[in-house]
């Protein structure tokens, strides 16, 4: 894996972005922001969930004006998401955010800007140039390759930032496409020094938009690029961390809850380990401790693996060996699989 790249770090809240801090997980609520308890709620199950910093919609001034209320009740940094009009950025500072995104294509006047900017940095409140390939600014060259144009907004964004004395700044390159997506990340990476937060925007559902999330944002952060990352997924917001941490956790970044190694199964297995992995992952899901958890088929490659896990079972007909921390601890039934593999991860 590539070294980190070394960006300056940034603090949105209590939370530190870039540096050599963790790579931060994000997400957003889906709730209408003007309903207060509702948001509220769900940042709280965000929290629960794992994730580190949530943004919020903010497409009116009702919304702008509940972020005082939320924020009372919010242990967690919020960002404001704003789109086309500048006061609501300027709402939400006064409502005490802890961090801005500003999309430079439709925010595009720079007086208007100057303000946000100014107070932006009276407040010490870092703004997120989040440009999004679905809403470039209309200026560029419209022949250049979309990530160059998508970096070309941002870069121009950073300039006008810059030019105002503000430096505070995180940039997302947001596209569908993942190869774009990918070349806009790279070829910023190299030209500031700010934070990048990396997304795979619209994602889609939770299983093709994972994968695809996994794809463009992995290659990245093997690469050392990135600093916080946000999962955008058609599901509850949950989905989206539990997906970033499944990321993370693959490339050895972070290490949250429970993995499940698990067999694919074939025509060997003499147990069905499919529904045995599901069964086991359904209890993983109340557990937080960072363990490694192996369910397997046979004696091909189960006595290896599940000697490999802090707990694991390799199985045979009607019967499982069970083993603990490398060393074998006893035989049990098939019936009593998922009870014994999780009093011994209980136990741990
Ligand atoms: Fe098949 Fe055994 Fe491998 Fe599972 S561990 S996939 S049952 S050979």
């Amino acid at each position: 894996m590539t070294q980190r790249r070394n960006s300056t770090p940034l603090k949105i809240g209590k939370v530190i972005v870039g540096g050599d801090a963790p790579i931060v997980v994000q997400s957003m609520t889906k709730t209408d922001t003007r309903d207060v308890p509702t948001t509220i709620k769900q940042i709280k199950e965000l929290e629960d969930c794992g994730c580190e910093i949530v943004r919020l919609a903010v497409p009116d001034g009702e919304a702008a004006e509940s972020i005082s209320t939320i924020k009372k009740s919010a242990s967690l940094p919020l960002i404001a998401d704003v789109h086309f009009d500048y006061r609501l950025a300027l709402l939400a500072l006064e409502a005490g955010i802890d961090g801005l995104r500003l999309n430079p294509g439709n925010v595009r006047d720079f007086e208007q800007i100057a303000k946000v900017v100014a107070a932006a940095k009276e407040r010490e409140t870092p703004i997120r140039i989040g440009v999004n390939a679905g809403s470039l600014p209309g200026s560029f060259e419209p022949d250049a390759p979309l990530a160059s144009r998508m970096v070309d907004a941002a870069l121009e964004q950073i300039k006008l930032m810059e030019n105002l004395d503000f430096n505070l700044i995180k940039i997302s390159l947001k596209a569908f496409d993942v190869p774009t997506t990918v070349q806009a990340y790279q070829t910023i990476a190299d030209k500031t020094p700010y934070p990048l937060h990396l997304g795979i925007t619209e994602a889609g559902l939770p299983q093709a938009g994972a994968i695809r999330s996994a794809v463009g944002i992995g290659i990245l952060l093997y690469q050392g690029i990135g600093d916080t990352i946000r999962i955008s997924l058609s599901a509850h917001p949950c989905e989206e961390v539990f997906a970033a941490y499944e990321i993370l956790k693959s490339l050895g970044l972070r290490q949250r809850g429970p993995t499940l190694v698990s067999c694919p199964s074939c025509g060997r297995a003499e147990v069905d380990i499919i529904a045995l992995a599901e069964a086991v992952d359904k209890h993983l899901k109340k557990i937080t401790k960072p363990i490694k958890v192996a369910v397997m088929g046979c004696v091909v490659n189960g006595p290896g693996e599940a000697r490999d896990a802090d707990v694991g079972i390799a199985c045979g007909k009607g019967k499982g060996v069970l083993f603990k921390k490398g060393k074998k601890i006893g035989v049990v039934e098939e019936k009593d699989f998922v009870v014994a593999l999780m009093r011994e991860i209980e136990g741990l």
